[in-house]
């Protein structure tokens, strides 16, 4: 399929990029799934890679994100590869989005240091985007107390750094904190699907980061492929009533790429196929497209699976803080997932990276106490532990 899709004409589409005068492909190229990036690394083929980041940016992707794994020996790897896509005239086409993993910031000089290992890996003088990565309400008091902001300041006037954003998963209000606290964020990037519209921050927190003139870029728009594998019956029967039968994949990204406040979608891509399918679709679809027809049945799919949530927890988070430091609604979430998708494989992965502790829970009853939804989390979080536990 690639090889037909290559000889097909793409123009792929470019939107403004929030205060900048520069447009952004709708399609970014996510390298985090890269092959074998979650298997053996030795099997990568590095060929291949050099191969898929070469074709897609030749039809007008210019927007990479690196993202940030967890395993910083692969990172460095994955890193190196991409400064090799991008030789021979490929790096001057492309702007690279570089996290810095904000829990892994102990003091103001881990900036600088991160920021000395991307430039040296990639073998480029600037980041073009450098976002502080994991900000939420616990994240960012941290990084404002180290002053942090000032050291990206100076790397800018230094011009190793070109602009500063955030990647952000929290709600709402703590969004706002973060974007009323400095004038000079140039992007901000979610992880936003149609599964996603009140939380995360949700449909509101795009249209206001947006309204302050900054960029919006959407990761997980498929939520990591788990809107693409075979669906629950409740859910199949509903894309079943699809007359035109479109792949899953390209319904997930339809529904993120019709918010005209969406500068760039970030798509992890892990074949040859999905580059060329993606850029394929990148040439045919505009913002407000969508049908009302399409956008009900959708909003169908939507609810069919939010019928299978084991906890109907909003992540509003009013339960929070616990006194022991157990993230109650990001624990349901992981539970629902396993259940809504049935995935229960991803959901104990990111428990045991996330450092989880349900057992630490002392059942003193607090959280419940503050739930708006009077739902009994203790009891409920002795039931994730099974599934996520074992
Ligand atoms: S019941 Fe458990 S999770 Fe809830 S506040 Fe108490 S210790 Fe934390
Ligand atoms: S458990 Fe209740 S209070 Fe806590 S996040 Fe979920 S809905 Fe909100």
């Amino acid at each position: 399929m690639a090889g037909e899709l290559s000889w097909r004409k793409t123009v792929i589409k470019y939107r403004k990029f929030g205060r900048l005068d520069w447009k952004a492909s709708t399609l970014g190229f996510g390298v985090m799934r890269l092959p074998s990036l979650a298997g053996d690394p030795s099997s990568m083929d590095e060929d291949e890679v050099v191969r898929m980041l070469r074709y897609a940016i030749d039809r007008g992707v210019n927007y990479l994100d690196l993202g940030y794994p967890c395993d910083r020996e692969w990172h460095e790897r994955l890193t190196r590869l991409l400064a090799r896509a991008l030789q021979d005239g490929y790096r001057e086409r492309v702007k690279i989005a570089a996290n810095l993993p904000s829990l892994l910031i102990d003091s103001p000089a881990d900036v600088e240091r991160y920021l000395d290992d991307h430039l040296e890996r990639l073998q480029t003088d600037s980041i073009d985007f450098f976002l502080f990565g994991g900000l939420d309400r616990q994240t960012w008091p941290r990084l404002q107390e180290m002053d942090v902001l000032s050291r990206a300041e100076a790397a800018m006037a230094g011009g190793r750094i070109k602009n500063v954003g955030f990647a952000f998963h929290d709600y709402f209000q703590a969004l706002r904190e973060v974007l009323d606290a400095y004038d000079n964020w140039t992007l901000c990037q979610f992880q936003y699907s149609y599964m996603d519209i009140d939380h995360h921050p949700g449909a509101g927190g795009i249209r206001y980061a947006a309204s302050k003139g900054l960029a919006v870029v959407v990761t997980e728009p498929l939520r990591g492929g788990r809107l693409t594998g075979t669906p629950p019956d409740s859910v199949a029967a509903i894309w079943a009533e699809d007359p035109q039968n479109r792949p899953l994949s390209d319904w997930g990204l339809r529904w993120v790429w019709n918010h005209p406040e969406i500068a760039t979608v970030v798509s992890d891509m892990s074949t040859m196929e999905q580059v060329a399918e993606n850029v394929a679709l990148a040439d045919t679809v505009e913002a407000d497209s969508l049908t009302v027809p399409e956008e009900v049945l959708i909003g169908r799919v939507r609810d069919a699976y939010r019928k299978l949530r084991p906890v109907p927890c909003t992540a509003c988070r009013g339960c929070m803080p616990c006194p022991l430091g157990i993230d109650v609604p990001r624990i349901f979430e992981l539970y629902n997932d396993a259940v809504m998708y049935d995935d229960v494989e991803t959901a104990r992965s990111l428990y045991r990276i996330e450092r989880h502790d349900i057992d630490s829970c002392n059942e003193c009853g607090a959280c419940a106490a503050a739930c708006g939804l009077k739902i009994a989390i203790p009891d409920k979080l002795k039931e994730a532990r099974k599934l996520l536990v074992g």
